[in-house]
């Protein structure tokens, strides 16, 4: 015979690896249970990024001695009763996985005293294994300690990532019920350190300010929108606020974090052309909508729903959007600020480093006269000396160069070309592994939440090859001291926020690399002069140069060329000299 039936112990650890990925999934599965529980404090404490200990305690029900015994067995749970509550879950929680599930792949422990019983009661379970139930002093409420996850399960514990990164994901988790819950205290240490603690508030925009910051939340602004049985609330960033990743888009149905697909795309095309393509604004978006007009069940973590009438949830969040979005342009909202939208707008033009750049403009540009002699020949882009061999005969619309080159006519798109430079100049110092930095006359403030302050605080030093010093200042915030000295002078504080953020979702050094480089590129690209520029004939030379001490000096940082040839060839056949 083949076939087995797998044993208890096993068939657990077998769906444990839905629900429990990561410590994280703890941290969710358990805050979750103290928020069905009705807690108002929830504690979350963890050590070693949860990988030693995750220990979450609440004053919520409690539960008796009978319940506790029952409450770590599979499908177990007090929220279902008969089978039509599967379509109206108004809890977190349901499927009587998670207990069952985190012991079957850790050592955990649970103590518990609902209201009115005389003591409290504790359960110590091995790898699945239960111990016998001891009474224990205990306060009311809940505390579940889970020590040494996926001890039992090397190979799920070599799936985790860098204790930063494992790390963050807990804060998210936390972040993302406190942002759903105002109206309870949430509190998260890390290895005995505070990390986040938001006491309770009335009001919802207070936890904004909490959770992420009075920069972030200053400049969101109140949504509201009631159609039928349906409503949506919540706060959205007023353009020209937008942020490159979708990490300050959050969705919730019926208070559950979701990340769904529909709602996202809702929400995106609400601010219709308000948001460049690969732009994503911050958004912390409530759906409440009737418990029967939602299936959570569809996967053991949650994060995914369906919704009976998709399309019309759609158009509603769409909408609601687009109205406040429109309220808010017509009269703005007490917010005292709006987020700067990408790195360096605004700033004062950028100081090249080669100052030949900021000679006067003229008023006209430089004709163009006709070539007079066959350049060198067999010299191409790439090769030194190839820009400095070319004889520039004027600058065309403000933009172009227009030049003699081995070929025949070349011309320079300078915004690209002064891009180029720029970029490589600053690469070039990343590569020698010291950015030059330049110190700030007025430090700037970066407001972090708790995840966010962990793990700069880790890997600060990454930041500092980036040329970027960062002192602590005070809670919740850093204070950036210094920045490479090849960026013009500027707001650094969105380009470093971003950098933090490729900090926790990019774990592998090369990919980081690559992510803060591309960051750089962007911040090289919008530090150049925008403006169309009379060149002088000197600084277009100094421009050439330029582009000869660098490499790739064929493209800017972003893709665009920075040089088109016109053959002899070409200029022959468009002049029909040959076909
Ligand atoms: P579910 O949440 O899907 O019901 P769990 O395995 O997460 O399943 O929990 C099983 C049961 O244990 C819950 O239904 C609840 O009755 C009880 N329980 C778990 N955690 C707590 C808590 N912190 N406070 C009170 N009761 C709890
Ligand atoms: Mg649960």
């Amino acid at each position: 015979m083949k076939i087995q039936i797998l044993s208890d112990e096993m068939a657990s650890r077998i769906a444990a690896g839905e629900v429990v990925e990561r410590p994280a999934s703890v941290v969710k599965e358990l805050v979750e249970n103290s928020l069905d529980a009705g807690a108002t404090e929830i504690f979350v404490s963890i050590e070693k990024s949860g990988t030693s200990l995750v220990q979450v305690s609440d004053n919520g029900d409690g539960m008796a001695a009978e319940d506790l015994i029952l409450a770590v067995e599979r499908h177990a749970t007090s929220k279902l009763k008969v089978e039509e509550d599967l379509f109206r879950i108004a809890t977190l929680g349901f499927r009587g996985e998670a207990l069952p599930s985190i012991g079957s792949v850790s050592k955990m422990q649970i103590v518990s005293r609902p209201l009115n019983a005389p003591t409290g009661q504790k359960l110590s379970i091995d790898g699945g294994r239960k111990d016998e139930l001891r009474p224990t002093a205990a306060s009311m409420g809940t505390t579940i300690d889970i020590k040494d996850i996926f001890y039992n399960t090397p190979a799920r514990r070599k799936f985790l990532k860098s204790p930063a990164t494992e790390l963050s994901h807990i804060c998210d988790v936390v972040n993302r019920m406190a942002l759903a819950h105002h109206e309870v205290h949430f509190r998260l240490q890390h290895d005995g350190r505070t990390v986040a603690d938001y006491v309770s508030v009335n009001d919802a925009k207070d936890r904004l300010y909490q959770v992420f910051g009075r920069e972030i939340a200053n400049g969101l602004a109140a949504l509201l929108w009631r159609q039928g049985e349906l409503e949506v609330h919540g706060f959205l960033s007023v353009a020209p606020a937008s942020f490159p990743n979708a990490r300050y888009l959050y969705t919730f149905v019926n208070r559950r974090y979701v990340r769904d697909k529909v709602l996202t795309h809702a929400v995106i095309q609400g601010y219709e052309t308000l948001l460049m393509k690969g732009q994503y604004p911050a958004v912390v978006l409530f759906l409440e909508i009737p418990f029967d007009e939602v299936d959570v069940n569809v996967h053991p973590a949650k994060y995914e729903v369906r919704f009976r009438r998709q399309s019309e949830i759609h158009e509603a969040v769409s909408r609601a959007i687009r109205h406040a979005l429109k309220q808010e342009a017509r009269e703005p909202s007490a917010r005292n600020t709006v987020i700067s939208p990408l790195p360096l707008s605004g700033v004062r033009e950028a100081a090249l480093p080669y100052g030949e750049f900021h000679g006067t403009a003229h008023s006209e540009s430089q004709p163009i006269r006709p070539a007079v002699f066959a350049p060198p020949p067999s010299v191409t882009a790439g090769q030194d000396g190839f820009y400095s061999s070319m004889r520039v005969l004027g600058q065309i619309l403000g933009c172009y160069l227009v030049c003699v080159s081995p070929r025949g006519l070349a011309l320079i798109d300078q915004h690209a070309a002064h891009e180029r430079v720029a970029f490589e100049r600053l690469r070039r110092q990343m590569n020698a592994g010291h950015v030059e930095k330049q110190s700030l006359l007025m430090p700037q403030s970066v407001d972090l939440s708790a995840g966010e302050m962990m793990l700069l605080e880790e890997r600060l030093e990454v930041l500092e090859r980036f040329g970027f010093s960062l002192e602590p200042f005070g809670p919740g915030a850093y204070a950036i001291t210094a920045a490479p000295a090849l960026l013009p002078e500027g707001d650094y504080s969105q380009v470093v926020r971003q950098m933090v953020a490729d900090l926790a979702e990019v774990d592998n050094s090369g990919k980081l690399r690559a992510h803060l480089e591309d960051r750089l590129a962007t911040i090289a690209c919008h530090s150049v002069i925008r403006a169309n520029r009379i060149l002088e004939m000197d600084e277009m030379r100094a421009l050439l140069r330029a582009l000869d001490d660098i490499d790739f000096a064929t493209q800017c940082p972003h893709g665009r060329p920075v040089l088109v040839e016109i053959s002899r060839e070409e200029l022959e056949r468009m002049f029909k000299r040959v076909v």
